[in-house]
């Protein structure tokens, strides 16, 4: 099957890419697990259910850059639940074991409790279960967190940067108080999530000084607490190198504290590095995109809320999964589509980020699902 050819000059376009899905494929049965160019199953699909946020992290959706005026996509171009839940059907019969929600924040969405309630139902071709969780900044995870686990939502993370409430205040962009995402989390835990994982991006000079705080309190409170580097993800973050506090220095920050030691990695193609405290008392990780890139081992696709598929979180082109469906393509196509998408695929951003690559109009996070 053909694939569209990508224009070399619209990689630095403003807009991204986005590609028509390729048609006129073989049928695809269910069961059948495409690899890509460098030999990686496709294992882990991300659903992003809306590229709108109440927040404005300044290294995700910085507020001078998204303000009021932003044109956020209109709610016709945005996927049904009925197009997600075939969608990650179809993903499901190509050998994605594990479906993220994310967004965006996908509690913005409405009624996504009854999107879980569709996707918790989706089965494996041999009958086993999927992973099914969600990535949240917590905000809305008070009234939440019970209706999304009655509905059979598995595990949660949540994102939070500082307990600091300065700190958190400022790197949300929207003065939102650290006080209603602990309660969040800890409505989370009442209704049942366990272990909850919480995820902290760091930024030198801004929240390096959190992470030793963050560290006793989720050991204290039996949370797996994740840091992220501050990663190069769209192109309006305003990245600097010098900007990332690097994870060796995460590592030893911790250590110094509380001694670790690195974990073998729960699962292939896990995102995060595994260092276990010595005295017991749970794990910590540590996601090394810039300084240690795991690009060999990545199985993650992406559908962003308008159904477009990316096969690297530093996409600049997409394919239009979306456009397939509303044609009225039939499941078999829609899967042969996404297997010979993914079969061409060679990404490998973080292997190669170079002064060479720091122009290219990424898609932006938040819009393609992070
Ligand atoms: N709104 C939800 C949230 O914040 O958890 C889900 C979407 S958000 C894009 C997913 C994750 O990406 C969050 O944990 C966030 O901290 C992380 N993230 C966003 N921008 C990032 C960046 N520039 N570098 C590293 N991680 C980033
Ligand atoms: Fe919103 Fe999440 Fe991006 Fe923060 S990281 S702006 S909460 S999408
Ligand atoms: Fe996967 Fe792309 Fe990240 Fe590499 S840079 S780990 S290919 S998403």
């Amino acid at each position: 099957m053909e694939l569209p050819v990508l224009d070399p000059a619209a990689l630095t376009a403003s807009q991204p890419t986005i590609l028509p899905a390729p048609r006129r494929a073989l049928p695809v049965a269910s069961g059948v697990r495409p690899s890509d160019t460098l030999g990686r199953p496709l294992r882990d699909l991300r659903i992003s259910v809306t590229d709108r946020c109440n927040f404005r992290c300044t290294y995700c959706m910085p507020a001078e850059v998204f303000g009021r005026d932003f044109a956020f996509l209109p709610r016709a171009q945005v996927l049904t639940f009925e197009e997600i839940d075939r969608l990650a059907r179809a993903f499901v019969a190509l050998g994605a074991e594990k479906l993220r929600i994310t967004g965006g924040e996908p509690l913005v969405r409405r009624d996504l409790p009854a999107l879980i309630a569709l996707l918790a139902r989706i089965r494996r071709p041999d009958g086993g279960s999927v992973d099914l969780t969600m990535t949240t900044n917590g905000s809305g995870l008070r009234a939440l967190a019970r209706p999304l686990r009655d509905a059979g939502l598995a595990r949660l993370t949540v994102s939070l940067d500082s307990l600091d409430p300065d700190v958190f205040a400022a790197m949300n962009g929207v003065d939102f108080p650290v006080a209603r995402v602990l309660k969040g989390i800890a409505a989370a835990r009442d209704a049942g999530f366990a272990p909850i994982k919480v995820n902290t991006v760091l930024k030198r000079g801004v929240n390096e000084d959190s992470i030793v705080p963050l560290v006793d309190w989720a050991r204290e409170e039996g949370l797996i607490l994740r840091f992220i580097e501050f990663m190069d993800v769209g192109h309006s973050n305003g990245w600097r190198l010098d900007d990332v506090v690097p994870a060796g220095e995460i590592v030893d920050r911790i250590n110094a504290v509380h001694p670790i030691e690195p974990l073998e990695p729960a699962y292939s193609g896990e995102v995060a590095e595994r260092w276990g405290y010595l005295d017991g008392r749970g794990e910590v990780g540590v996601i090394t995109s810039v300084t240690r890139p795991f690009c060999g081992d990545c199985t993650r696709a992406r559908i962003s809320a308008n159904g477009v598929l990316y096969t690297c979180l530093f996409s600049v082109a997409g394919h239009d999964l979306r456009g397939l469906l509303r044609d009225g393509a039939p499941d078999d196509e829609v899967r042969a589509s996404i297997a010979a998408i993914w079969g061409v695929r060679d990404d490998r951003y973080s292997e190669v980020r170079s002064d060479a690559t720091a122009d290219l109009r990424r898609v932006e996070m938040f819009a393609m699902g992070g």
